[in-house]
């Protein structure tokens, strides 16, 4: 999703790699959960994220339409995103208790926070956003420790090859004026990558490469 604010004014002005120690860790969260209510259509899953959660539930990625999961347009394309509720706009995974009722299988977004994403042309740092977070006692952390994804560098790969793919697919909506084209796009994309299951977190990156070669080829991307 674009942001229209300068990273000066939301980040502590530095640009950290995986490997950087950056005062993230909340050591808990213990009694906030501040980062899971109130976050409108922020909270946007990619392929991995819908894996994850759906073999971690148990649960098809259909069956957590509607209920858990909801689509909207992203910059052109439909992607999903996690879905709050009541007046507090509360995630329906954050429990009675204010935790995570899915923290072994949380979505990326929720393990980078307070972290974001910060792209250049080719790929992306790490930045720490410095209002996001109302936890002051924050302690250092290596970035990927925080992040708490196995295999740190392929799962950084499949971010950049997901994210400028969807800058790619964005560029072809935009330019057309064929509303088919544009809404078949985004059917191609929930179908293939979300809707279709993976059979397990162990092969996820083969299934995706496969699925990505197939879209690309489709899309007369390479
Ligand atoms: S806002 Fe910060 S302290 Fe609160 S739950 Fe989110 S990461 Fe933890
Ligand atoms: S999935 Fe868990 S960590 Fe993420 S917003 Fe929902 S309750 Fe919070």
């Amino acid at each position: 999703m674009k942001r229209e604010v300068s990273l000066e004014e939301i980040s502590d002005g530095r640009l950290y790699r995986g490997s950087d120690m950056v005062k993230a860790d909340c050591r808990g969260c213990a009694g906030c959960h501040a980062c899971c209510t109130g976050m409108g259509r922020s909270v946007i899953l990619d392929p991995l994220d819908a894996a994850r959660l759906s073999l971690g539930l148990g649960a098809s990625f259909d069956s957590l339409l509607g209920s858990r999961v909801e689509l909207n347009v992203v910059d052109g394309i439909v992607l999903p995103n996690l879905r709050m509720e009541g007046e507090e706009e509360r995630c329906s995974f954050l429990g009675a208790d204010g935790r995570c009722t899915v923290h072994p299988y949380r979505p990326g977004l929720c393990r980078l926070f307070p972290l974001g994403r910060y792209y250049g042309e080719d790929g992306f740092s790490y930045f720490l956003q410095i209002h996001e977070c109302p936890k002051r006692d924050r302690t250092k952390v290596k970035v990927h420790r925080w992040i708490d994804t196995p295999e740190p560098a392929k799962y950084e790969d499949y971010i950049c090859r997901w994210h400028f793919f969807l800058k790619a697919l964005e560029k072809i909506v935009e330019g057309t004026e064929d509303e088919a084209l544009a809404r078949n796009v985004s059917l191609y994309v929930l179908k293939v990558f979300y809707r279709t299951p993976y059979s397990g977190m162990e092969n996820f990156y083969s299934a995706f490469e496969a699925r990505m070669e197939e879209a690309e080829r489709l899309f007369q991307l390479v």
